[in-house]
This record gives C-alpha cells, sequence and structure tokens, in this order.
C-alpha cells in the first residue's frame, strides 16, 4: 500500500521536532486527520505566523512582538539587576515565579565545546557590551549581573566563563550565580517556582 503523499509530508515534518520519534510523527498525523479543516487551517496559521508576528529584542535578546520588548522598556522593572540566561522559556519560567523584577540576557545557547559553540557563537558579545556601557535601555545602572544558565556541565562552564569575562573588565559591576536548590543537571525552565525564588534569593558573588 502506498501512504498518500500529504499524510508522508505531514509524518516527515513532525519527525524533524526535538523529541518527536517516527512512531509520534505518525499518531500525531492520523490524529490530525480527524481534527476538522477548520482548525486544521488555524493551526497551519499559528505555525505561518510564529516567525513573521514575533521579534527578537536588540537589547536583551528575549523574542517579544516589539524591539526593545517590554521588559526592557517597563519603567516598573528593577534595571540594576541583570539576569543571564540560557533561552527564553527559563525567562518565562522567571516571570512565572514573580519575584524577580531585574532585567534579563537571553544567551540563546550555552558554551558547549563537544557540539563546536564557543562564546561567540552565542550572544555574549553582546552581553559584554551591554555591561561596558553600564546602563539599561532605559538608562539607569547596571550594579550586579546574575548568572542563570543551568546547572549542567555546560552551564556551569558558561557561568565561569562569563564571570571570569565580566571581571576582568574592571567595570565595577557585582557578578553572582544563583543558588542551591536548584538539583543538579536540572533545567531552569522545568523548576517550580519556590525553587526558583529560593535559588534567586540564595545566589552567592563570584
Ligand atoms: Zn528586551
Amino acid at each position: 500500500m502506498r501512504i498518500p503523499k500529504a499524510i508522508q509530508n505531514t509524518v516527515e515534518a513532525f519527525e524533524r521536532l526535538p523529541g518527536v520519534g517516527p512512531k509520534s510523527a505518525q499518531r500525531l498525523t492520523y490524529y490530525l486527520l480527524h481534527v476538522p479543516q477548520g482548525e486544521l487551517d488555524k493551526f497551519a496559521m499559528a505555525v505561518q505566523n510564529l516567525r513573521k508576528d514575533t521579534i527578537i529584542c536588540s537589547e536583551c535578546l528575549l523574542i517579544g512582538e516589539t524591539d526593545p520588548c517590554s521588559i526592557c522598556t517597563d519603567e516598573q522593572r528593577d534595571d540594576s539587576l541583570l539576569c543571564v540566561v540560557e533561552q527564553p522559556l527559563d525567562v518565562l519560567a522567571l516571570e512565572k515565579s514573580g519575584k524577580f523584577k531585574g532585567i534579563y540576557h537571553v544567551l540563546h545557547g550555552k558554551i558547549d565545546p563537544l557540539n563546536n559553540i564557543g562564546p561567540e557563537e552565542i550572544y555574549i558579545p553582546q552581553l559584554i557590551s551591554r555591561l561596558q556601557k553600564g546602563t539599561s535601555y532605559l538608562g539607569k545602572p547596571i550594579k550586579e549581573v546574575i548568572l542563570a544558565t543551568n546547572p549542567t556541565m555546560e552551564g556551569e562552564a558558561t557561568a565561569m566563563y562569563l564571570a571570569k569575562q565580566i571581571k576582568s573588565k574592571n567595570l565595577g559591576i557585582k557578578v553572582s550565580r544563583i543558588g542551591r536548590g536548584l538539583p543538579t543537571g536540572a533545567d531552569l525552565e522545568y523548576a517550580d517556582s519556590t525553587t526558583l525564588d529560593q535559588a534567586m534569593n540564595g545566589r552567592s558573588e563570584y
């Protein structure tokens, strides 16, 4: 039996997604065959507009609807605290916990020599130049950088590299690392709000 091309194409599209194997891709595709056409159109439209209707903030590299983003332009935030994270999802997790009121810098990755990802491949140069400028988008001084990369081997190595880089520039900006509470090897993204609060409060200076 020949599998219809439309089905094949959809299966292949799902297979390209992270964490989706051939079996799941098939199951999802056959599930979609039972969904009303109107729902499918909405689904397709959402995917189609995903990149078109979002923009990366040229200040903090967060993905939002405006550049600069709504966090960088928020007068109510404490711009003296800048939190460095690996991914936009980490910002969502911290925002959900609601205790951190500072600003962010999203690296969009971590230093990972085994996969040929060095400091230049992620947004480290942009972070350094922000800190050298010394002020936020709203012109307020940045006083502390909180390194909130994941407590994994690569995340720790990235934090260590950043601490060394920032300190060598003698910018008079405090450098700290989020504290215990986060289990080793865990991702920030999956931590609950209480754990995140504890990690943020328990940060220690490098
Ligand atoms: Zn921003």
